[in-house]
């Protein structure tokens, strides 16, 4: 295949070749965990599927060319590849992180690594100037996601990745809400791009893993160690469901940004609605900075409505299209409302200082027809705060 092709040629051949023995169009699925040697230490690339498996390879190549990167690696899940990152790292090390990151990653940073001498600076990467404020001599990394979970802020990975260099610090882009459909961290100046493809990349809710992706030699050869040591490596299974989900990422984004365009301006409007986070619309602060360095705004939004916690509860209870669920990502539009559920572990006061108040909802916009989901959200809007 053409490395020039475009991505939704890459997205179908990248790291798959028809089965030169059997023909067979798909990558197997190498339920296998050891491999025959010719003679001691003599093999035909692989040894041990921890360390190498064929249907991981195809993954792994083909999560490398969608982000526009020399090397991938899978992981067992988005946390897996975090938690990977952080290997890269050494007691005394400094982290810039960005203050609205995953949950999880917060979790992983301040419960895990923090015991192992590790510190780490939060800070809104709105701001530059903050950054820089935050930057130390030992800071090693710097960790961002844009856009952010649930308020949407878009964060300027070009500038990140200059600020990290100039400190002689990675930087880091975790690009689970963009996908590379939308969003190439590696192309703005970033050394590395992590994935929960749990989300889009999967694309279907029906599979867990993760995946790191740089165009450095050195680095990659560091991730694979951990890799390999630590042993957060997805089985043969998995890694076949999301070669079979990356296949459609790019029809399904399509549908995915023009349901969320809809529904966004469609909610703008609402009477009930005081405030929509989508960075498609021009009124959102990022959005000048995501039309420069996103291909298009994402499935991803939140709202706020005029509403108690009890009434916004409501809403997201009633709806019959929309799945009251957490995470995102899947073909199915799912709702869920922050301060009760993903953002209960932060207290009500600080909540409220950050924008994520009692009457926020965030959607994952799935793929169904847009008229449907206004139709859902109508009724139940309607219907709980009558
Ligand atoms: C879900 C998610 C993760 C964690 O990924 P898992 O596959 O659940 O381990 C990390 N970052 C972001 C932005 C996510 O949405």
């Amino acid at each position: 295949m053409d490395d020039d092709s475009r991505i939704e040629t890459r997205a179908i051949h990248a790291g798959q070749e028809p089965d030169p023995e059997t023909g067979a169009l798909m990558t197997p699925i190498h339920a296998n965990s050891t491999y025959e040697q010719d003679r001691p230490g003599e093999h035909r690339g692989y040894e041990y599927s921890r360390t190498g498996n064929p249907t991981r390879t195809d993954l792994e190549n083909n999560l490398a060319s969608l982000e526009r990167g020399e090397y991938g690696r899978a992981f067992s899940s988005g946390m897996g590849s975090i938690n990977t990152v952080c290997n890269l790292l050494s007691a005394g090390d400094h982290v810039v992180c960005a203050d609205d990151v995953y949950g999880g990653t917060r979790r992983l940073f301040d419960q895990v690594y923090e015991e192992y001498d590790l510190s780490f600076t939060y800070v809104d990467m709105t701001d530059l100037d903050a950054v820089s404020d935050a930057i130390r001599p030992e800071t090693e990394l710097v960790w961002l996601e844009t856009p952010t979970n649930p308020l949407m802020k878009v964060i300027d990975i070009a500038a990140l990745a200059d600020l990290s260099h100039d400190a002689d610090a990675l930087c880091a882009v975790d690009n689970t809400f963009a996908t590379p459909y939308l969003q190439r961290p590696l192309e703005l100046g970033a050394d590395l791009v992590s994935h929960s493809l749990t989300k889009y990349l999967g694309g279907h809710s029906d599979v867990v893993g993760g995946a790191l992706i740089t165009d450095d030699a050195d680095l990659d050869e560091r991730i694979g160690f951990y890799q390999n040591a630590v042993g957060a490596t997805p089985g043969p299974h998995e890694c076949f469901l999301v070669l079979r989900g990356t296949k459609t990422l790019p029809v399904r984004m399509d549908r995915h940004c023009e349901n969320a365009r809809e529904l966004a301006a469609w909610l703008d409007d609402h009477p009930r609605v005081s405030r929509v986070y989508y960075p498609g619309l021009e009124s959102h602060p990022g959005h000048e900075i995501a039309a420069e360095q996103m291909d298009d705004f994402g499935g991803m939004l939140s709202f706020e409505l005029d509403a108690s916690l009890e009434e916004a509860s409501d809403v997201v209870s009633d709806t019959e299209i929309f799945t009251l669920a957490e995470s995102l990502g899947g073909v199915e539009s799912l709702i869920e409302q922050p301060a009760p559920m993903t953002h209960a572990s932060i207290p009500k006061e600080e909540r409220e200082k950050a924008g994520l108040t009692d009457g926020l909802i965030r959607v994952s916009v799935g793929i169904e027809h847009v008229d449907d989901l206004k139709a859902d959200l109508e009724q139940a809007i309607d219907g709980a705060l009558a």
